[in-house]
């Protein structure tokens, strides 16, 4: 596994040749293969997976409606098919002039949301998103305590055009040695603004034909220039910069917004990615989490110009989330 930078942007790629050896559970024509038995996210194939990390045993708390009853409601383990490795060198080397490389280092987890196959995160209860969100906070506490990690990615992808390659729903988190250059460059555009512009703009879109929800700590809005269809933006209200300071409440608001938005994606049945974007403890960032539903394909304008045709403005969006439509 390689990290390699382009000649001369600040754009990276990771070479993982062992990726397309990944089982895929999704055909050519998006049909779910419903073979349970041969899904190793499924309770009964615990043994199948990477050594466990930890789990959220059935007694807790989490709303155990419509699930089976397992040991575990949640668990957690080393991605099989990860395109990072501990065992890669963190170190980046260059040529001083346009071949800029490393080894892929880092931790790459997997975790399962619910013991059924069947169930997808929009069909779980508030409650679950919320211990979720506590799961990922564990997860970056830990993981940003090995040498030379930087940031822990976190992300979710749903269906076959949100990327994922298994129907069991899941969340990916990747301790990776590099501060992501998305992140970079959104703190770094933060910084060039006088106090923080999410604190302002959580104020404006409050008032915005883009709001979508609220609640007393959290908002969610469709943001001004987004670029996929129904995209969707929640953040704290109060100026939080990582997982680590989110307080009780506020995981639970932003656990129930949400829980509001992807009910609403499940009635479009969209592919979607989950993002979560927070701040190094080193820089500022405000905390916020992307909802990007993958409802259209990117062509060749996308790519070459970076500009996205979106052909759902905002407006029509959040009028969508409030169920105005
Ligand atoms: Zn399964
Ligand atoms: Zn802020």
């Amino acid at each position: 596994m390689e990290l390699r930078k382009d000649y001369f942007l600040d754009r990276w790629i990771i070479l993982s040749e062992k990726r397309k050896d990944r089982p895929r559970q999704f055909k050519r024509e998006h049909k779910k293969e419903d073979n349970h038995s041969a899904c190793v996210f499924c309770p009964g194939n615990e043994s199948l997976t990477p050594t466990e990390i930890g789990r959220v045993p059935s007694s807790s708390n989490v709303s155990a409606s419509a699930v089976p009853n397992t040991a575990w409601q949640m668990r957690w383990f080393a991605n099989k098919f990860a395109f990072v490795s501990s065992e890669e060198n963190p170190k980046v080397v260059s040529d001083g002039k346009f071949f800029t490389y490393g080894g892929a280092y880092g931790f790459h987890e997997v975790v399962v949301e619910t013991p059924s196959h069947d169930l997808q995160l929009w069909d779980l209860q508030k409650a679950d998103v919320e211990k979720l969100l506590e799961i990922y906070k564990g997860r970056v506490e830990e993981l940003i305590k090995k040498p030379s990690i930087n940031y822990v990615v976190i992300f979710k992808n749903h269906g076959p055009e949100g990327g994922t390659s298994l129907v069991h729903s899941h969340t990916q988190v990747v301790a990776f040695s590099h501060i992501p250059p998305l992140v970079r460059e959104k703190i770094d555009a933060a910084a060039k603004h006088t106090g923080c512009p999410y604190c302002k703009i959580y104020e404006v879109e409050n008032k915005s034909p883009r709001k979508c929800f609220e609640n007393s700590h959290a908002l969610a809005f469709a943001p001004f220039a987004s670029r996929f269809n129904y995209e969707l933006w929640i953040m704290p209200q109060r100026h939080v910069k990582t997982f680590n300071d989110l307080t009780k409440d506020e995981i639970s608001a932003l656990a129930e917004l949400i829980h509001g938005a992807l009910s609403k994606l499940k009635a479009l049945d969209a592919s979607y990615n989950m993002l979560f974007f927070y701040s190094p403890d080193s820089d500022d960032l405000h905390f916020h989490i992307e909802i990007t539903p993958r409802l259209a394909t990117w062509a060749g304008f996308e790519f070459l110009t970076d500009v996205i045709v979106n052909s759902v403005s905002p407006e029509t969006a959040a009028k969508f989330y409030r169920n105005e439509l």
